[in-house]
């Protein structure tokens, strides 16, 4: 573990989908769906359809189903008192999702979540793993990488971290796939409530 994991952030991003809220969405099944293949990324794989009526429908299919995920969607226990402590300590909130605007702006007006920051793959030119969207939280907050922390729950998000330098925790939310890349983090955790007791602990 790097020595400054722990150390105080100024700005900490968020994950929204398998980080924040559970929603449900099995991407596996949907790639089967639109055709595409398992080891697929769905925003990479849309971008390479060539056919516009194909391509428009295969995104109103992706829409549909992530809106049924967000409509079913249900926080994380102790996402709010986390979100809380964050506020109490005076770091800035960002969310960082793949998800779009629309589906994002639905699920935080569902919880009540408010961030300083909100980027998405309708605002944002470059979705994750692209660090694009560190960069554009490290010059918005005026914090240097090593004072922010990226929360997420898919390899996606540490690769984003990793290629921007910012430290990441992995969210270990329960899926069977994140043994595939746990190694890649620089913290992970089970739990809002112990990890909101860790750095209450070593912030002290
Ligand atoms: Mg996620």
């Amino acid at each position: 573990m790097k020595p400054e994991v722990f150390k105080k952030p100024k700005v900490v991003v968020f994950d929204m989908d398998g980080t924040l809220v559970e929603s449900f969405l099995d991407f596996k099944a949907l790639k089967k769906q639109m055709g595409f293949s398992e080891d697929s990324y769905v925003l990479e794989a849309l971008e390479e359809v060539t056919d516009p009526e194909k391509k428009k429908s295969l995104l109103n299919q992706l829409n549909e189903f992530e809106m049924e995920g967000a409509r079913r969607s249900v926080l994380y226990e102790g996402v709010l008192e986390f979100l809380g402590f964050c506020e109490e300590q005076g770091f800035k909130r960002a969310l960082l999702t793949r998800n779009s605007q629309e589906v994002t702006e639905f699920v935080l007006k569902k919880f009540n979540l408010n961030f300083g920051l909100i980027l998405n793959r309708d605002n944002l030119k470059k979705p994750k793993p692209d660090p694009m969207g560190l960069e554009i939280v490290s010059e918005f907050f005026k914090a240097g990488k090593g004072d922010i922390i990226f929360i997420g729950d898919h390899l996606h998000d540490l690769l984003t971290g990793n290629s921007a330098g910012v430290r990441t925790y992995l969210f270990n939310n329960g899926s069977a796939d994140i043994k595939n890349w746990i190694e890649k983090a620089d913290f992970v955790f089970e739990d809002y409530v112990s990890l909101k007791d860790i750095l209450e602990e070593s912030f002290k």
